[in-house]
């Protein structure tokens, strides 16, 4: 009799206790369904400041929050404004006034919702089922701070990332703001919200003789030690190439020292041997006319439409300044990704910058990014990877050079219009180091400035890299 009134008192704390924790899971289950509604209600700015103060943080892979609350518990970005402003265009803003962003596309995880029934009420049953879950990034912020101080004052972009994993170290966009401009709307420059590394679509110029020595690689109807005149500003056939930032020639050099020195004249000659259809093939394996995405985030997919015109336009789009109705474009974070399948032996992985989720237990769920986007043939790469060892330390990439670190790459340098119908001269490069150690590879456009000065940041950049990321 005692032990059978003990258990029914067992029981009824037992029952108490779990019926409890039930109600206060279902309290909390109809406040998201309520805030989710309000949320959902034309995405209501005051419905989504409130929502987001039970969000997830966005964090470096450094731990530097780029996205958290407040004391009050308002949503707040990172706390160095340099920071704040260089991420503006990965993180974005709880508004959504911008929408290619972790804060936008990501907002199932960082506000919770769409979880599977039991983890939902597990974290319920601890008093957390309103928070969302954490983003951990692959991104750094003193290589985000590094970048934009690189980038002060300049139009354009640039992309780091590792070419072993793919994960990306640093995006940063230029001209950019701080959030709380995107949030209350206010003094926000011109196009200082277009994320120019993701979709920003150049003219490659130089740095597409990376396609076109591959072409001219992977065929063997043409000797590879094939030596070209170079004619310095005479054109190579009538409304063809010539040299434009040059007053004497090349000489006659062969495939190394043409690529090192970016002898229009060479390259405008093996497009012309090759013809259209074998560029637009080399530019495919280089995931040209590609889709592919940064995680969640739209990029914008690099063009290799050509042969659509002469021969003479041939020898232009050969060294990436397509002309007519010829088209060749490339985005920053692809300029990376290109350097990266040549330092990664071939293989071009996806690259990515949400390395996993964290939920409000502490609980970390790792995202698998085992991919890969393109694989060329070894031995062109490896060709290629020596041959951009010459652009640096014999060629036009020299600004790069550093001493003790093995960077290799191209250079570019493309005549476009800009906005106002101006014609100016932008500045890429295409460039990695060559250490197991240290895989990193980046990718750089600047708008309307001197030749020299993307090899001079990345060299810079990529030697910062070296002394923060081991
Ligand atoms: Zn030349």
């Amino acid at each position: 009799m005692k032990s059978l009134l003990r258990n029914i008192r067992i029981f009824v704390v037992v029952f108490t206790v779990l019926f409890a924790l039930f109600i206060t899971g279902v309290i909390a289950q109809s406040n998201r369904a309520r805030t989710t509604w309000l949320e959902s209600a034309g995405e209501d700015k005051a419905a989504l400041k409130s929502r987001y103060k039970m969000a997830g943080e966005i964090i470096t892979a450094d731990d530097v929050i780029l996205a958290g609350r407040d004391e009050q518990g308002n949503r707040r970005y990172a706390a160095n404004d340099v920071l704040a402003e260089a991420a503006l265009h990965l993180v974005g803003d709880y508004t959504h006034n911008i929408t290619n962003t972790l804060e936008s596309l990501w907002q199932d995880h960082l506000l919770g919702s769409g979880r599977p029934f039991l983890t939902q009420l597990k974290l319920d049953l601890s008093g957390k089922g309103l928070e969302g879950d954490d983003l951990l990034l692959t991104v750094r912020s003193d290589l985000m701070i590094e970048a934009a101080r690189a980038l002060k004052g300049k139009r354009g972009a640039v992309a780091i990332m590792n070419y072993r994993t793919g994960e990306v170290y640093a995006l940063v966009s230029k001209p950019s703001v701080a959030p709380e401009n995107v949030i209350a709307w206010k003094n926000i420059p011109d196009t200082a919200l277009f994320n120019r590394a993701l979709l920003g679509r150049y003219v490659p110029g130089s740095t597409f003789k990376i396609v076109t020595a591959t072409a001219f690689l992977n065929q063997r109807e043409y000797p590879h030690d094939l030596k070209v005149t170079c004619r310095g500003k005479k054109a190579l056939m009538p409304g063809g190439v010539f040299e434009r930032y040059m007053k004497s020639t090349h000489g006659t050099p062969g495939l190394e020292k043409a690529f090192a020195t970016s002898c229009n004249h060479y390259f405008g000659h093996i497009g012309l041997l090759l013809g259209a259809q074998p560029l637009k093939e080399a530019a495919k394996a280089l995931a040209f006319n590609t889709e592919f995405s940064l995680d969640r985030l739209k990029v914008a997919p690099s063009v290799c439409d050509i042969g659509h015109e002469d021969d003479a336009a041939i020898t232009w789009a050969a060294i990436g300044q397509p002309g007519g109705k010829d088209r060749v474009s490339v985005t920053p974070l692809h300029l990376a990704m290109i350097a990266s399948a040549i330092a990664n032996g071939g293989v071009m992985r996806q690259p990515y910058i949400v390395e996993a989720t964290r939920t409000p237990m502490g609980e970390i769920r790792e995202i698998d990014h085992d991919a890969t986007i393109t694989i060329l043939d070894r031995l062109v790469t490896d060709k290629m990877s020596d041959m951009m060892r010459s652009v640096v330390t014999d060629g036009t990439g020299k600004k790069a050079n550093i001493k003790g670190i093995d960077i290799r790459g191209k250079t570019g340098t493309a005549n476009v219009e800009d906005e106002d119908g101006k014609m100016v001269t932008n500045n890429l490069f295409a460039g990695f180091i060559a250490d197991e150690k240290t895989p990193f590879a980046i990718g750089i456009v600047l708008e309307d400035s001197r030749s020299g000065t993307a090899p001079a940041v990345a060299g810079t950049l990529l030697r910062y890299a070296v002394g923060k990321v081991r």
